[in-house]
């Protein structure tokens, strides 16, 4: 019995990451992340990288270093410095 819950659970796991890989949500596990910012094209640290928020600590995601724009791990902006898109 305790096999079937546990087994349960870790299904039910690994469908919500599978769904999330898949729809591009915070649960799911991005394999290509992004190695530029998409805004100026500056690299981001190749393989340390330092969370600039409890987010990003905790769903990934990256700051650019030139232009301070903040990314989720799938390279979709969500804020910072955004005066550029007023150029
Ligand atoms: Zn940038």
């Amino acid at each position: 019995m305790e096999m079937l819950i546990l087994l349960a659970f870790f299904s039910g796991g690994v469908l919500v990451i599978l769904h999330g890989t898949l729809k591009k949500t915070k649960w799911g596990i991005n394999f290509h992340p992004s190695k530029i910012c998409p805004i100026c094209g500056t690299p981001f640290p190749k393989f340390l990288r330092r969370p600039q928020n409890s987010a990003q600590a905790l769903w990934g995601g990256n700051t650019c270093s030139n232009c301070e724009a903040h990314f989720d791990k799938w390279g979709h902006y969500i804020g910072g410095d955004d005066s550029h898109l007023y150029d």
